[in-house]
């Protein structure tokens, strides 16, 4: 079993970001050597912290599906046409930082938009209810910009706009993010699945977890398809066959679910 996991909203509660009662879970996944893959829209410094904080060192998906990182030499795996930097073998879908800002430099007044570019950790702490120091570590972009909208403004025309300069955006719980436009977490997703594929004889069947619009592509393409409800919005509208429902929201529905189907399989 591989596991595909958001973060905001999915393993960490939407409010207080805490993961604690995923902890039972959280435990088979790592005694039980499971790869745990961090998919989310946060950077790759927020997700290095949450890494350590779990106990893991399995590969991420930061920005999106921006960056594909691998801790250099993990379970021996080549990599192919992988960049290197500080330890890591990564793959880039997404597009620079610069790129992506320079267009929103462009579009900011016209759209009323404003990224975290714009804003100062101080701001981005009392949209998100992050400490400072974490709202810097998400401030500190490789790949995507997030992103506030004013109420009744063009969203349509925003996309329009950026599909023609090579990108798209996307929505999560809290904010919109600009990305390139080749780039989704299921594209991410799929890479590293096809990654695990060639590394090991069997195929390992495939366990995704997400709460938001911007996980619904790698959400179509796992085994199993877990949907954790948003504490506002409610659980993301979307149907597949064994397609399952957390009761709860953020780690205690994430934690009761995985549980299930670690009895399930026996792991
Ligand atoms: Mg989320």
């Amino acid at each position: 079993m591989i596991i595909f996991t958001d973060l905001d909203g999915t393993l960490l509660n939407h409010h207080d970001y805490a993961f604690f009662n995923a902890l039972p879970a959280l435990d088979r996944i790592k005694k039980s050597r499971t790869p745990l893959i961090i998919v989310t829209s946060k950077t790759r410094r927020e997700v290095e912290l949450i890494r350590d904080a779990i106990g893991i060192d399995d590969p991420f998906i930061v920005e999106n599906g921006g960056g594909i990182f691998f801790r250099a030499g993990y379970r021996d795996f080549n990599i192919k046409n992988a960049l290197t930097i500080e330890g890591y073998d990564f793959l880039k879908p997404g597009r620079s930082y610069a790129q992506i800002r320079r267009f929103f430099e462009k579009v900011r007044s016209v759209f009323g938009v404003k990224g975290f570019g714009d804003m100062t950790a101080r701001e981005i702490a009392s949209l998100t209810g992050l400490s400072e120091d974490q709202a810097a570590f998400a401030k500190d972009r490789e790949f995507t910009e997030p992103f506030i909208m004013e109420p009744g403004q063009d969203t349509e025309g925003l996309s329009r706009m950026a599909e023609k300069e090579g990108m798209a955006v996307t929505r999560g719980g809290r904010f919109y993010h600009l990305i390139g436009k080749d780039q989704d977490k299921g594209k991410a997703v799929c890479m590293v699945r096809d990654i695990f594929e060639q590394h090991d004889a069997a195929k390992a069947i495939t366990v995704g977890l997400g709460d938001s619009e911007n996980d619904r592509s790698f959400l179509e393409l796992v085994d199993i398809p877990i949907l954790i409800p948003h504490p506002v919005h409610g659980y993301l509208d979307m149907d597949r066959p064994g397609i399952l429902r957390a009761k709860m929201s953020g780690s205690s529905g994430w934690n009761a679910v995985m549980e299930g189907l670690l009895d399930e399989y026996a792991i």
